[in-house]
């Protein structure tokens, strides 16, 4: 490795033009070229105790990679052109590195040490490339299990976690299903994350990779509906529960339930739906309308993205928060991600698009205005956020700041609820680290720790099927005991 990094600037995967790219809901980033690529792996310093991989938590912030990339390994390999080391080594760690490396908020580039004094390591970048030029290559096969165990494990849900979890027990041996109440696998890498970051068809291709391996897919099973958690304990020798936390937070404000009112899962939902050849129900397309969105979160962010595509007259995006600052603030000391103020494809869209950024910032919706049943605006206030010494934040409504805009179409992107209510549904009333209240059932990703990121469900994924494959250990020596 050359560490190069004082001669090269940092540079990201190619995007299409904005102009171009809004027609269509393809991806709007590609791979980087070889040349290119090997120059951004040889701006790693390879520096002797890397962040970049910690994968930790300070209080509720990610330092560095949850799954423990082997970042600078692989960034040798790259800029010696070993790409075929370099994707065995990414597999090593990351079952799924072709979504990671779409998606993926990269909290190791905010963790890693040439980011102290420069512009950190593409490193999402070069994940990326890596796995897509491993799948172009023809270098990603199944992998056949020789010898099988005979423990069944069922896995309820089919996003990154149950994927994970299916993915490492599969390899391990045991006979793994997946349930899945959706209509296609994936769960939010299917349904929620849009096609434009993540084309659905590179989750069918792992999808069917894990098929050719052996773990069975079922779809349009609703576990708790259609079978209990109960009734799959006594079928299989473990049952996961990876269900996710997809329960979104209303508004909880007058005028709600308007019609026009939309939450963003749903909306996103139907786009994808539409991709796959559904109808889009009248109430899912913001074409000719004044759309606002209201949460300035990722999910707020696809939704902007989604609604410039269906042709929507304006959008603007309300936040809580204040706008970020261009700079690392000294209350986010490195290796903490610096959270910085950043374009992301939907803003700069819509910047193309409407000449204008729709972020506005510290805004409360307190009223929906309606004429009939139907929404025409929102009445809201601007409001001023006061850190106290203690690190506590207060809000407090700016007088005279109430303004209300149009709006023929409000998506709704506020969070998501906890998924102990759900759990509880399925029959589990307490869990501690993945092991729950009932023998042999397990709980992982986002049904565990509340929404949060891909690359937290897979580790999640990883870490719930060493404790399944311990448990099934234990029954075995258990049943040579007592025979
Ligand atoms: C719109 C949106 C965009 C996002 N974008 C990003 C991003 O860019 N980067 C990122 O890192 N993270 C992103 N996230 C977060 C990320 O998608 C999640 O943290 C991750 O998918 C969680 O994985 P999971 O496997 O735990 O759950 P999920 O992906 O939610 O999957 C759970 C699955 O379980 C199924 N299920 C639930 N109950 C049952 C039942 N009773 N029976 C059968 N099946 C059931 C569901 O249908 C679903 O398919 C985004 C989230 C949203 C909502
Ligand atoms: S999975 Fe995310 S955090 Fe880990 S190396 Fe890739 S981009 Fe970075």
């Amino acid at each position: 490795m050359r560490h190069n990094f004082l001669s090269i600037p940092r540079e990201t995967l190619p995007e299409r033009g904005v102009k171009d790219r809004i027609h269509d809901y393809g991806e709007y980033a590609s791979r980087m070229e070889d040349g290119p690529i090997v120059k951004q792996a040889e701006r790693c310093m390879d520096c002797g105790t890397p962040f970049c991989h910690v994968g930790d938590l300070i209080g509720q912030e990610t330092i560095g990679c949850p799954i423990h990339n082997l970042i600078p390994e692989w960034n040798r390999l790259v800029s010696d052109q070993d790409f075929f080391r370099a994707y065995e080594r990414l597999m090593e760690t990351n079952n799924f590195p072709e979504f990671t490396g779409r998606v993926c908020p990269a909290p190791c580039e905010g963790s890693c040490t040439l980011g102290i004094s420069e512009d950190p390591v593409a490193i999402k970048s070069i994940e990326r490339t890596i796995i897509d030029r491993a799948f172009e290559q023809g270098w990603v096969k199944p992998r056949h299990v020789r010898q099988r165990t005979g423990y069944r494990v069922a896995i309820i849900g089919s996003g990154p976690a149950g994927l994970a979890a299916a993915d490492q027990l599969n390899q391990l041996g045991h006979t793994v299903t997946v349930l899945e109440k959706a209509d296609e696998i994936g769960g939010l890498l299917y349904y929620g994350i849009p096609n434009m970051k993540l084309d659905k068809g590179v989750v069918r291709r792992r999808v069917d990779l894990l098929e050719a391996e052996g773990i069975r897919f079922k779809t349009g099973v609703n576990v708790g509906e259609d079978v209990t958690v109960e009734a799959l304990r006594g079928e299989y020798d473990a049952v996961i529960l990876a269900t996710g936390a997809q329960k979104q937070r209303t508004l909880g404000i007058n005028g709600d339930d308007a019609s026009g009112i939309e939450l963003a899962m749903d909306y996103l939902t139907a786009s994808t739906k539409q991709l796959n050849g559904k109808d889009l129900d009248p109430r899912h397309d913001a074409e000719g309308k004044h759309v606002i969105v209201i949460g300035g979160g990722d999910t707020g962010a696809d939704c902007v993205a989604t609604a410039i595509r269906q042709g929507a007259a304006s959008v603007t995006q309300f936040g809580k928060h204040p706008e970020k600052g261009l700079y690392r603030s000294p209350e986010r000391p490195w290796p903490l991600q610096p959270d910085t103020l950043s374009t992301d494809y939907a803003y700069a869209e819509a910047i193309g698009q409407y000449e204008a950024d729709p972020r506005t910032y510290l805004i409360r919706s307190n009223q929906i205005v309606t004429e009939g049943d139907k929404v025409v605006g929102i009445e809201t206030e601007r409001m001023e956020k006061i850190v106290k010494p203690d690190g506590h934040a207060t809000f407090f409504v700016v007088e005279g700041s109430e303004k209300t805009y149009p709006a023929d179409l409000v998506l709704v992107a506020i969070g998501f609820e906890r998924p102990e209510p759900e759990l509880r549904k399925l029959g589990v009333e307490s869990k501690r680290d993945y092991v729950t209240d009932v023998d042999g059932v397990f709980v992982a990703g986002d049904a565990r720790r509340g929404q949060s990121l891909i690359v937290w469900a897979i580790r999640e994924g990883r870490e719930v099927a060493e404790k399944v494959d311990a448990y099934l250990e234990t029954c075995q020596t258990e049943l040579k005991t007592s025979s």
